[in-house]
């Protein structure tokens, strides 16, 4: 082996080590915010619980449509600890990237639109792309990316993100919300964004 070439992989090593999330996944952690009495945002018996397992349903099947495996923190209607929600994620950390769905509310009714929240530089990478996405295909108010403590996104190890899909508050967003259709664009915008991500990751254009 000549000096160039171990010279190399030494390099390719310390990236590794620097920036382990770079590495390819082939699994998304989903993750359904609140849940069981946890109802996050209740606008009229509309519960934000309810539309983002709905809509993290549909991620799910769109991911697994596009060859990617999935793993959902809840599947169904009950509590969730913020720590438990960590700690199946980070099970499959080496090779995952972590999608939180939430719907949004506000005092101000109205506020409207989409925002995307990451708390590490590759989870900014996956942010920019599932936000372009969504204000797109919703054509909604672009809130833009945001970075935030938020517990999910600071303590899972693999590239994460927290996704507001719309206000529950304000009453023409939340009639929009309630359609299938519109938690399907927002399920398949994310997806795209998800998919972009993986494969600037391939191409060296993302971390
Ligand atoms: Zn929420």
């Amino acid at each position: 082996m000549n000096i160039r070439r171990k010279f190399g992989i030494l390099l390719l090593a310390m990236a590794g080590l620097v920036c382990p999330a770079a590495a390819n996944f082939n699994t998304v952690v989903i993750d359904a915010g609140h849940g069981g009495h946890n109802l996050g945002q209740a606008v009229g018996g509309v519960y934000e619980k309810w539309m983002a397992l709905d809509t993290s349903i549909r991620l799910e099947a769109y991911l697994r449509r596009h060859g990617l495996r999935t793993v959902m923190t809840r599947r169904g209607d009950y509590f969730l600890s913020l720590p438990e929600r960590v700690e199946i994620a980070n099970r499959h950390a080496r090779n995952s990237i972590f999608v939180s769905i939430h719907y949004n509310g506000a005092r101000n009714t109205n506020a409207a639109g989409l925002e995307t929240f990451y708390f590490g530089r590759s989870g900014y990478d996956l942010a920019v792309r599932v936000q372009r996405e969504m204000v797109r295909a919703v054509r909604g108010n672009d809130r833009g990316v945001k970075f935030a403590r938020f517990h999910v996104i600071r303590h899972t190890r693999q590239p994460a993100i927290l996704v507001e899909g719309g206000f529950l508050t304000n009453d023409a967003e939340r009639r929009r919300i309630m359609t299938g259709a519109y938690r399907q664009a927002i399920a398949e915008a994310v997806g795209r964004g998800i998919i972009q991500y993986r494969n600037d990751l391939r191409r060296g254009r993302a971390r």
